[in-house]
């Protein structure tokens, strides 16, 4: 999985071709959407008309909350995929746990199916805290390969990041710029930014890279597109990873995951 890809949360189904094909011109390999972004058609047809080889490329999707359930996820993958436009996808993706609602396990085993049958290359969770984790490992065969959570310096999820880390689950880091509120405003990544002459949004995402995590930041503005992928050539000090080690306030931007059941 590249640690750098593209998401598309907030962009309609025609400003996703657009994005998503300017982020595959300027290099992105990894595109992360969701059955709830209801932009999956204008996502796929930007990877059919970018022409390259489906091998080359890494295409993420998610169940939405309504969807859970054997047969109902069973169901919500193939349309996914028909929106989509592909065989298969790299990456399939529980999109919350929804405690409440106790039907994570058997999503999660239709998800091993798909699987089985190479329709996903790959399974995962997104917002899952480790109390879930732990009950999907006991009860279910795959070890989920990636959790995307919300993080970024202001919510740095240490806990969550230790415990993938003893499981073999990747790290992927959903609003990692902090969808640009105020974080990239901090005088303390503005300074940092100003020191490599890079920007506070390319000081974040280098932070993310080199903690290990995978990051999918968004923008549709082509040159911000750019600069976010524009992130191998400089490297941050101790100095400046204690400063942005500093900023951890658990300042959560999305719902918190525990109590989160919204599921239409
Ligand atoms: P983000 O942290 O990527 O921030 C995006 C916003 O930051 C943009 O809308 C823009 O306003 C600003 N921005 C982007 N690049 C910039 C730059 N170079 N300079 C200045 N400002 C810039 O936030 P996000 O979109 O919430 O998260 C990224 C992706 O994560 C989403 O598109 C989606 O794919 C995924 N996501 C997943 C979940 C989930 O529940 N699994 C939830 C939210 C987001």
């Amino acid at each position: 999985m590249p640690q750098l890809g593209f998401g598309v949360w907030q962009v309609s189904d025609d400003e996703a071709t657009k994005a998503v094909g300017t982020a595959l011109e300027a290099g992105y390999r990894s595109i992360d959407t969701a059955a709830a972004y209801e932009n999956e058609k204008g996502t796929g047809e930007a990877i059919r008309a970018a022409g390259l080889p489906r091998e080359e490329l890494f295409v993420t999707t998610k169940l939405w909350n309504s969807e859970q359930g054997y047969d109902s996820a069973l169901r919500a993958f193939d349309s996914s995929l028909d929106r989509l436009g592909l065989d298969y996808v790299d990456l399939y993706l529980i999109h919350w746990p929804l405690p409440a609602k106790d039907a994570y396990v058997d999503t999660y085993k239709a998800f091993e199916k798909v699987l089985s049958e190479g329709r996903a290359k790959a399974i995962g969770v997104s917002n899952f805290l480790p109390e879930h984790l732990d009950r999907l490992i006991q009860e279910t065969s795959v070890v989920p390969a990636v959790n995307q959570i919300e993080l970024h310096p202001q919510l740095q999820q240490a806990e969550s990041r230790a415990f993938h880390a003893r499981h073999g689950i990747a790290t992927e880091a959903w609003s990692p710029l902090g969808q640009g509120k105020g974080l990239l405003d901090v005088p303390a990544v503005r300074a940092i930014a100003q020191k490599h002459d890079r920007t506070p949004a390319q000081v974040v995402l280098r932070w993310h890279l080199q903690l290990g995590n995978v990051v999918i930041p968004k923008s549709v503005t082509p040159s911000r597109i750019r600069e976010n992928i524009d992130v191998f050539g400089f490297e941050l000090d101790q100095d400046d990873l204690a400063g942005l080690a500093a900023l951890d306030e658990g300042k959560r931007l999305g719902p918190d995951p525990a109590t989160f059941d919204l599921d239409s």
